[in-house]
């Protein structure tokens, strides 16, 4: 009999490599494949970039608290975020629906309205997409296609040992957002006449329900005249994303804790939950900032730059990937948390 595998025993990396791993390449004009944020085809003067992410209710989201237009205007902007991290252009989406008999002709248009938002801002063109029924909840997939020059891509490889990484915005606000929306869901199942706890937590409740994605830090760096050697988003959780970072590149790093940039505002929330701010910004997720090296010469280039902060540096690959603590302390980053502080920082 065949072996049954379980899908946790991979979990969601594994199992992408293990249903890729035959993929064959008929086209030379497939420049990357899988592996990257955005596939990189060759189509003459440049590059074309493709990516698609799927957002799922009950996984991604919950209807609950998540508002229809912002539910379309993240759908697009996480996979705006994807193309950005290829220092690319993103110029067209296409949308793709699955709804149930549940919603109404009215909450499908907000979910649109959301999405033409997001284009507008954006500057990109909706061009198609795909509308079916679903037995149980929505489905939002997005397939975002941009452009960039040849000599401009970035990849997630292509770092070198001694290098800056740097960190655009700060980190773990909107996993503190989805905890406050989470517990105010809760509050309300049990009491539906509470009103909602939201004072003093806006900017972390829009990170989580409205992100958006760098464009803004990809012209910037233009305007400095600085080529991040390797690029990555920030969807996972930083350490997550350095991790993939060094597995590509075939390097190791070092992160210190003290420089996680981490607004005060999800610190503040971070402490109310018992949770310690550096966790969160390394393992929460869904920031879409970006996290690439830059060669150390160009440290002067974005040394006093609000919009980014560098983080730590690179490392050879036989040394790993840390993170230094507060006290100094050297401890491997690893993407489930970091364990030495989830101990004291979850909930007791
Ligand atoms: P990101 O977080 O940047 O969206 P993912 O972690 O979702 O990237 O995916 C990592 C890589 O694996 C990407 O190159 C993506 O295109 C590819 N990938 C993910 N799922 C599949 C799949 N089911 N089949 C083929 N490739 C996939
Ligand atoms: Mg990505």
């Amino acid at each position: 009999m065949d072996k049954r595998t379980e899908l946790g025993e991979l979990g969601e990396f594994g199992l992408i490599d293990r249903i890729t791993a035959e993929t064959k390449k008929y086209h030379d004009s497939t420049v990357e494949g899988v592996g990257d944020d955005a596939a990189v085809i060759d189509v003459g003067d440049k590059y074309m970039l493709i990516t698609t992410d799927m957002l799922v209710e009950g996984i991604h989201f919950n209807l609950m608290y998540a508002p229809l237009m912002h539910l379309g205007y993240k759908a697009a902007i996480v996979n705006f975020s994807d193309i950005y991290a290829m220092n690319g252009d993103v110029t067209q989406i296409t949308v793709s629906i699955a709804v149930s008999s549940r919603f109404s002709v009215e909450a499908v248009e907000e979910i649109y309205k959301g999405i033409h938002k997001a284009c507008e801002l954006y500057q990109v063109d909706l061009v198609g997409g795909d509308t079916t029924s679903s037995t149980s909840g929505l489905i939002i997939s997005v397939t975002a296609i941009g452009e960039v020059n040849k000599e401009e891509l970035v990849l997630r490889k292509g770092g070198k040992e001694n290098e800056l990484l740097v960190v655009t915005g700060d980190l773990g606000g909107a996993f503190m957002g989805l905890q406050v929306l989470e517990r105010e869901r809760e509050v309300f199942k049990d009491n539906p006449e509470m009103q909602p706890q939201l004072e003093g937590v806006d900017y972390i409740l829009e990170r989580q329900l409205k992100p958006e994605a760098r464009k803004d830090v990809i012209h910037f760096l233009k305007e400095l005249g600085v080529k991040p050697t390797s690029m990555i988003d920030v969807s996972d959780g930083l350490a997550s994303e350095a991790l993939h970072l060094c597995k590509n590149g075939e390097l190791g790093c070092v992160i210190y804790d003290e420089k996680l940039p981490i607004d005060q505002e999800t610190y503040n929330t971070a402490r109310e939950f018992n949770l310690d701010a550096s966790v969160c910004a390394l393992n929460g997720g869904e920031d879409y900032e970006l996290l690439f090296s830059v060669k150390q010469e160009d440290f002067d280039k974005i040394k006093g730059s609000e919009h980014m902060t560098i983080v730590g540096h690179y490392t050879d690959k036989a040394s790993g990937c840390s993170i230094v603590d507060r006290g100094g302390q050297s401890i491997p980053l690893t993407a489930q948390g970091w364990n030495h502080f989830t101990e004291e920082g979850e909930e007791k």
